[in-house]
């Protein structure tokens, strides 16, 4: 089906979109195909408790593309969930990782300092707004909440928590109280943190039938509401809210109710916590995604891209906060691993010298309009949304109802994968597909990666 423009793609010949390959797709010759099944080796000693979207066997990965253990290349647009953000084996980072191992890899935070982490507490703090200056180097974004969740409850002395339905922020029990992406994440631990108010998020598609202004107003009306009637804003010690929802399905907080928010914090003496985890980095076309409203919070977490997949997280916040959480408040073994941050400088400096916030921008919008070519020609496409190259597909059984269409995402993302794209699904009925790839994508692999889903999705029923 030719149902498809994308400016930028390769001119066609008997494929529309040849595969482009990477500089570096074709594998060392040391990296042979294994042919092992590891499902079947894991067997029954991998747990089976974590939640898989494939069960393939991964073998390495180079470039953009990740290689089975048969030796088969799917251009990689899940990158490990938004984390791999300048692909696999990326020469700047392999190199950066390789000279810190040979020279300390023990974490000596509580011994002193490291010139990698200090480093890139500089680095990292340079790339938030004034007065954000303060770094806490942690291991997970799950941790970095805690760590927030913390700090708000200490500086103000307030237990109040306010999040918004649709949220994920981890699954420590902190965190897990926060999230409210599905109920999977939430059954069978209760009782959870007391003191959290979850209101409404204005998802303005999927809510409020496109309307920003209602959705806007609706959730700062509920928000003044549980003031009003529930609990005072000076028992509230921080609003916690991810500028654009992930596991929730990809959904951005309209700027104005981001700028309330803010207005709502600064009058009442409370924390506001953006959880940058997913969005962080550069992916949403600026560098953090709160910059989109033209808002400052008060204290930002990140984690997943920041290191190009080894675990690192942070919090960041102006230092008097931090000086005022106290010496020993809080604190980590592992936080701030000297080769992690190794890592995370050379995805720093690259950031800079390749200009891919500005290529997250411009390949976003290529991909975008791409896709409202096919939405054009298929109906069963709802809405597409994000900002930069953080952009979901909503999938409807019809447009009017919006009745969400999981089954055919679920065949989507099983279909493309056999035709050598790996994406994923996010939104509470699992009916969104979310497009990330990584932030040093080419205009040729957009074009390959539209191809893909084009012609899977015209080849599925229903
Ligand atoms: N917050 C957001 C927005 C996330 O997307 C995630 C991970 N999907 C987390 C928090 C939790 O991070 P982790 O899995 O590293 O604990």
């Amino acid at each position: 089906m030719d149902r498809l423009v994308v400016s930028g793609a390769p001119a066609a010949t008997s494929s529309r979109y040849p595969r482009v390959m990477h500089p570096l797709t074709s594998p060392p010759a040391s990296i042979a195909p294994t042919g092992l099944d590891l499902s079947a080796l894991a067997g029954p000693n991998l747990t089976p408790v974590l939640g898989r979207y494939f069960e393939r066997s991964w073998s390495h990965g180079i470039g953009h593309r990740l290689f089975d253990t048969d030796g088969r290349s799917y251009l990689d647009f899940a990158n490990g969930i938004a984390v791999s953000a300048l692909g696999h084996s990326h020469p700047a980072v392999t190199k950066a990782i390789h000279e810190q191992v040979d020279r300390l890899i023990v974490p000596t935070g509580a011994m002193g300092y490291a010139e990698p982490v200090v480093r890139l507490a500089v680095e990292l703090a340079a790339t938030f707004p004034e007065p954000l200056d303060t770094v806490l180097f942690l291991n997970s974004g799950s941790e970095a909440i805690e760590g927030a969740l913390k700090l708000a409850r200490r500086t103000t002395g307030r237990a109040g928590i306010v999040a918004f339905k649709g949220g994920f922020h981890g699954r420590t029990l902190g965190a897990t109280s926060v999230t409210s992406s599905a109920m999977n994440y939430r059954a069978g631990y209760e009782p959870l943190l007391p003191g959290v108010h979850l209101l409404p998020f204005p998802a303005v598609y999927r809510d409020f039938d496109g309307d920003e202004k209602r959705a806007t107003a609706v959730c700062l009306a509920a928000l003044h509401d549980l003031v009003r009637t529930t609990i005072p804003a000076e028992g509230i010690g921080s609003i916690l809210i991810e500028p654009i929802q992930g596991e929730g399905g990809y959904y951005p907080a309209p700027a104005p109710f981001l700028r309330a928010l803010r207005a709502f914090s600064s009058e009442h003496g409370i924390v506001l916590i953006a959880d940058e985890i997913q969005t962080g980095y550069g992916r949403t076309g600026r560098m953090w995604a709160f910059e989109h409203a033209g808002i400052v919070p008060d204290v930002v977490c990140v984690a997943k891209a920041i290191a190009n997949g080894l675990p690192l997280s942070a919090i960041i916040s102006r230092r008097e906060l931090q000086e005022r959480w106290g010496r020993g408040a809080h604190g980590t073994t592992y936080g701030g691993n000297p080769v992690a941050c190794a890592a995370g400088l050379a995805v720093l400096a690259t950031i800079r010298s390749e200009h891919l916030v500005e290529n997250a921008a411009a390949r976003g919008a290529e991909l975008v309009r791409g896709l409202e070519a096919i939405a054009a020609e298929d109906p069963r496409i709802g809405d597409i949304r994000g900002s930069g190259l953080m952009i979901g597909i909503e999938f409807v059984k019809d447009r009017h109802t919006k009745e969400p269409n999981g089954a055919l995402v679920e065949a989507l993302m099983a279909g493309c994968a056999d035709a050598g794209l790996l994406v994923l699904s996010c939104g509470r009925d699992h009916n969104v597909i979310r497009l990330i790839p990584p932030i040093d994508v080419s205009p040729a692999e957009v074009g390959e990666a539209l191809g893909i889903l084009d012609r899977t999705l015209a080849s599925l029923p229903g």
